[in-house]
């Protein structure tokens, strides 16, 4: 394969780069939106965050893969590759979440005309932030096992039930979610997709705390909660399907990729700054060394894996086992690189904040929340079966 970037992709890139370093605000780098959006970051850097966004959003930067008529940019995959990738380097704030991900392209391919005007320009402003509603305490990896129930009466569903693990949840405006409507029928066609306004009576939100102490996730407990039929997307019962679909989307994940990379050189760099100035407690064995080289190893690999989907979806192909391959590898290396790094930071991983926390506490938190890697998005051993079944051929079991 040939790295290197056409003449129009090199242009591309340069004009990328050349918004970013022109207007991305200093100390604005390295911000983390997480999937609740703007509330997740001090009051104080706010007024930088929304300018930031402005200048996304005047270019359709926040939504790359919508259509141009919709507030996005309209970009092909290898263009939002580029866009991710240069944006993943200068560590630049994205905004969007899973509205910009999940709920817009389903209601851009699926949405009534309504729901597409009500919904789609808050998105791609940034206005309203969203939630997905699909996992319940008897469904996870087998999500068709939902339970939640949404029961017709006249032109509304009566929602009871319970989900959970809902990312940012506690600060979204709107929830998609599924909800069984006919339970008589099989499982996977008994589904149907609402649009829930969070301020609807009867929902309870409760805070899900991480081991980092983080609050990410929620359950929430529906008690007789209202919705209009017409917050329905596509038709009833059809819910199920609608989910799987995509628009033109990069799959690559080449910001995650870069992410990894980042933290071995922010690592590698702590390591040799500590062995100069003599740092106690850390101690940089030959042990430790060479795992470092491992996770640099790591790192490029995670990328030659992002590298090699984009190069097929820029041939019109669709990945499949091959993205479980690279979510299987990447999830898993960055758990072996928040453990190599906790045994170079040594007694600072202890601390979390504070003047003793070795590289502001990144480590040591990437240590404790990248547990949820291998589970979330799919669990690694739900991407082994996929690897197993659909790229070895091997039966099921
Ligand atoms: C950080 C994080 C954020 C999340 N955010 C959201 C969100 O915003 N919205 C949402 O709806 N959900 C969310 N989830 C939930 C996530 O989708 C589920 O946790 C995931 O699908 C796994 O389901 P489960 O937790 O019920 O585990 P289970 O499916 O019960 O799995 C338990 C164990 O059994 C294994 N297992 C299950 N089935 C098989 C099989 N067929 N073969 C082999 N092994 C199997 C699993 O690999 C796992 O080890 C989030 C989860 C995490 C960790």
């Amino acid at each position: 394969m040939d790295f290197r970037d056409t003449p129009e992709e090199a242009a591309f890139r340069a004009q990328v780069r050349a918004v970013i370093e022109e207007h991305l605000p200093k100390g604005l780098a390295g911000t983390d939106l997480g999937f609740g959006g703007e509330g997740e970051v001090p009051e104080e850097r706010r007024p930088l965050l929304q300018q930031w966004r402005k200048v996304l959003m005047d270019r359709g930067w926040i939504a790359t893969h919508w259509p141009k008529e919709y507030g996005g940019a309209g970009m092909t995959p290898g263009e939002q590759f580029i866009f991710n990738e240069e944006m993943a380097e200068h560590r630049a704030p994205t905004f969007g979440g899973m509205g910009v991900q999940m709920i817009g392209p389903i209601l851009i391919l699926y949405g009534s005309d309504e729901q597409k005007q009500e919904h789609l320009p808050k998105i791609t402003s940034g206005e309203v932030t969203w939630c997905q509603g699909y996992s319940e305490p008897g469904a996870g990896s087998d999500l068709a096992s939902l339970q939640t129930r949404a029961v017709r009466d006249g032109d509304e569903y009566v929602i009871n039930g319970q989900k959970i693990w809902s990312s940012g949840a506690h600060r979204a405006d709107w929830m998609f979610l599924l909800a069984r409507t006919d339970p008589d029928a099989p499982k996977h066609r008994g589904i149907s997709m609402l649009l829930l306004d969070m301020k609807t009576p009867g929902i309870t939100i409760q805070p899900l705390i991480n081991m980092a102490g983080e609050h990410g996730f929620n359950q929430e407990y529906f008690d007789n909660v209202r919705v209009p039929v017409k917050n329905r997307v596509g038709e009833e019962n059809r819910g199920w399907y609608l989910g799987a679909t995509l628009l033109d989307f990069e799959r690559s994940n080449i910001g995650a990729s870069i992410g990894l990379r980042h933290t071995v050189n922010d690592l590698v760099r702590f390591a040799r700054e500590a062995s100069r100035s003599g740092s106690v407690p850390v101690r940089l064995t030959a042990n430790l060394k060479a795992e470092l080289a491992e996770r640099t190893i790591e790192a490029d690999i995670v990328k030659l894996f992002a590298y090699r989907i984009i190069s097929m979806q820029k041939r019109g192909l669709v990945p499949n086992y091959e993205a479980s391959m690279a979510k299987l590898f990447r999830s898993e290396a960055q758990q072996r690189l928040a453990q190599t790094g906790m045994k170079l930071i040594n007694l600072y991983g202890n601390a979390v904040a504070g003047r003793y926390a070795a590289l502001r506490g990144r480590i040591s938190t990437m240590y404790m929340t990248s547990v949820a890697a291998t589970i979330a998005a799919g669990t690694s051993e739900i991407q082994r079966n996929v690897i197993a079944t659909r790229g070895l051929g091997l039966p099921r079991g």
